[in-house]
């Protein structure tokens, strides 16, 4: 499969034709077309995906939740329907560039891969949904969730999964050795970045996000360019090397980026049939990762120690019948909170009051920002609200060395991992936490949880206009929030 980056900069007559080229190698069997690519406004991929097919080449079409909420993605997947494309590439987006582009964030990728696979089943609607993984991350618990949150991509629909960009065999490796010990049998697509000079330099401080070019590979790249061919020999033996590591490993197939020339594209085909049976010593030409960094096959065992709040709020959950308490029994404390929530929440004076004592209180301890459906007790006690795309289900793809993508800030899901860890509860973090409904922000989470009225693990709520958000991105702006200031610029990693 090859990416086409259907870029504002870009004519779109330019990636029709690189899409004619390429519907002539008997190899490619679709056009990766690509929406808001590092976090920048493009073409409309289901317009461009239209032309690519009409050119013969199959269209795989990148969705994401940038900025089209639960109602409009379902409007797109119904057009794709239409016009008979149904290959998704379902992802949550890069935070867009530019302060003036405000972003909607609605729902995130495993809750995409969810609502897909909803209408698949229901509208018999045949959607193959490949979805994004990143083997490349060298901290510990950026590496861990990674590799869970693609087993609940998995649980929630997905057919196929397709690596973010790296140069790092050993990587490759781990994520094909963690599905196979797991029995997930998914069809893996390698990502082969065909990388330059400029493009290596910028990746080499995390941009785009999720994107990391090692120090080492660099200034091998650096070396290569200048050559009178200005390295690019040296690219295409590379990104040759590497289809044929992805062969050997046993993936299904390469993603190939960083290039729109049919005439490369096929020579890395050709070039990489040649190099298969000689694939171990291609991956030692594919080895650029980080050598202190995180890897599961040396990662030494640890003993992670609990911290008073988790400690504090579990013994709670355990004595009062408390959202975070995941008991679902119906108990005579429940029944007695359920009437006196009702009770509350019939009294307009009285609830407003409790809306605010929730709110402050919570905000003090966890940076609550009244979503109205609270998943504190599925998340190990951090808020998702303070992750700046409020993802429900693991991290992004666009964390560096387990920063945040949108701020500076350790990623929130460092936090819970730990925790959980900690608490020997990893395994539970694999529960799918549905979108919120977002016509109860501003409300309170308890008297919701109590009415039934929030939507959480195990009671997920529609997802349609009576959950959409009533003015898209509110849930981003509220008045008291710090507004995010994207990072502009980032010190080499
Ligand atoms: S109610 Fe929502 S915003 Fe507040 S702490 Fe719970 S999850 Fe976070």
């Amino acid at each position: 499969m090859v990416e086409l980056v259907a870029s504002g900069l870009k004519r779109e007559a330019q990636v029709f034709e690189v899409a004619s080229n390429l519907a002539t190698i008997p190899e490619i069997v679709a056009g990766s077309v690509t929406s808001y690519a590092g976090g920048k406004f493009g073409q409309d991929p289901v317009r461009v995906g239209t032309a690519v097919r009409a050119r013969g080449l199959t269209p795989n079409i990148h969705l994401t939740c940038v900025n089209q909420d639960r109602v409009s993605i379902q409007k797109t997947l119904r057009l794709m329907r239409a016009l008979g494309m149904l290959n998704v590439f379902a992802i949550t987006g890069d935070w867009p560039a530019g302060s003036n582009t405000t972003p909607v964030f609605d729902l995130e990728s495993v809750q995409l891969v969810d609502l897909i696979a909803t209408l698949r089943a229901e509208e018999q609607i045949p959607f193959h949904v490949s979805v994004a993984i990143s083997p490349f991350k060298y901290t510990r618990e950026d590496a861990l969730y990674q590799y869970l949150k693609l087993e609940k991509k998995i649980a929630a629909g997905a057919n196929m999964a397709i690596t973010q960009v790296g140069w790092d065999s050993r990587k490759f490796a781990e994520l094909k050795r963690y599905l196979d010990e797991r029995g997930l049998d998914i069809p893996l697509m390698g990502n082969v970045y065909v990388l330059a000079q400029r493009a290596a330099e910028r990746m080499a401080t995390g941009s785009p996000p999720g994107c990391w070019a090692p120090p080492k590979l660099v200034s091998d790249i650096q070396k290569e360019s200048t050559a009178p061919d200005k390295g690019k020999g040296a690219r295409l033996e590379r990104a040759a090397n590497t289809v044929a590591v992805l062969k050997g490993l046993g993936y299904a197939g390469a993603y190939i980026g960083g290039t729109h020339q049919a005439d490369d594209i096929r020579w890395i085909i050709n070039r990489a049939r040649e190099l298969e049976p000689q694939w171990e010593e291609c991956a030692a030409q594919v080895q650029y990762g980080d050598p202190d960094g995180f890897y599961l096959d040396s990662a030494p065992a640890r003993k992670a120690t609990r911290t008073f709040l988790p400690v504090v709020l579990d013994a709670a959950g355990k004595t009062m019948p408390m959202p975070w308490s995941k008991n679902p029994a119906d108990t005579a404390g429940r029944r007695a909170m359920r009437s006196l929530f009702s009770w509350i929440d019939g009294t307009p004076p009285l609830r407003n009051a409790f809306e605010r004592l929730e709110y402050w209180g919570k905000r003090a301890v966890f940076g609550c920002e009244e979503c109205g459906n609270c998943v504190l007790g599925s998340m190990e006690y951090v808020c998702p609200q303070t992750c700046p795309k409020q993802m429900r289900n693991g991290p992004c793809g666009g964390t560096l060395h387990g920063r945040c993508e949108v701020v500076e800030q350790e990623c929130i899901w460092v936090g819970v991992y730990q925790r959980a860890e900690a608490a020997a509860r990893v395994p539970e973090l694999k529960r799918f936490i549905p979108a919120p409904d977002r016509h109860l922000v501003g409300t309170s989470s308890w008297i919701n949880f109590f009415l039934d009225r929030d939507s959480r693990p195990g009671h997920p709520k529609p997802l349609d206009a009576s959950t959409a958000p009533e003015d898209p991105g509110r849930h981003l702006r509220k008045p008291e929030r710090k507004p995010f200031v994207p990072k502009t610029e980032r010190a080499p990693a």
